[in-house]
């Protein structure tokens, strides 16, 4: 399974236990979950050849929502000779690919998925010291967590106390392990480059 902004989505938010039928190609296999998924319609299952392959892109329905005023800002940034309306297009586009084609994941608050260097991040998975570690290169797993910080949550989270206190110690392997948490730390790496963003929320 290959999502472009979602790694192991099997892994990471999981199908249904057993076969449904899919709501947009009707055929029974395994699909996710799409009752909790946005917009004015509703659905049940889709498979992930229909996700993935952009089968949502005519309806009203979307698995999350970007953080698109940043990556216009991003993009302004990167590219300054574009014209406001080039940018807007590419914006665009890139949201809709985003909300549209990417695995819903499960959050106890309602987010934008964020970006870096110009695109929306790619979701890799739930964060614990030991995934910070292994993330960590140059620097050490704590000063990765403290880089990490989404620019808009950076101010109003004590990530000191959130290292020391909160974030796991053992490994958040897979959906059902972060299921069993009340405050989960979403990683998420940049397409284009190694930075890595993390977001946090909590019951
Ligand atoms: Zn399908």
């Amino acid at each position: 399974m290959t999502f472009k902004y979602f790694d192991k989505p099997e892994v990471f938010t999981g199908l249904r236990d057993s076969i449904t039928t899919c709501n947009l190609c009707g055929e029974d296999k395994l699909c996710f979950d799409a009752e909790a998924f946005f917009g004015e319609e509703d659905i049940s299952s889709i498979c992930p050849n229909c996700l993935e392959s952009g089968k949502l892109r005519d309806r009203d329905i979307f698995t999350c929502e970007g953080d698109i005023a940043e990556l216009k800002r991003q993009l302004k940034t990167l590219n300054p000779l574009l014209k406001d309306l080039e940018i807007e297009n590419i914006a665009l586009q890139k949201t809709t690919e985003l909300e549209k084609t990417t695995p819903h994941i499960i959050t106890w608050q309602d987010w934008r998925w964020p970006c870096a260097d110009g695109d929306y991040c790619k979701f890799i998975g739930y964060g614990s010291k030991p995934f910070y570690n292994s993330l960590a290169t140059a620097l050490s797993g704590e000063r990765l967590f403290k880089r990490s910080f989404y620019y808009n949550i950076k101010d109003d989270s004590d990530i000191d106390y959130l290292w020391y206190e909160v974030l796991p110690e053992k490994e958040v392997k897979d959906y059902n392990d972060s299921n069993n948490l009340t405050t989960l730390f979403y990683v998420f790496k940049s397409l284009n480059s190694n930075t890595i963003i993390t977001l946090w929320d909590c019951d």
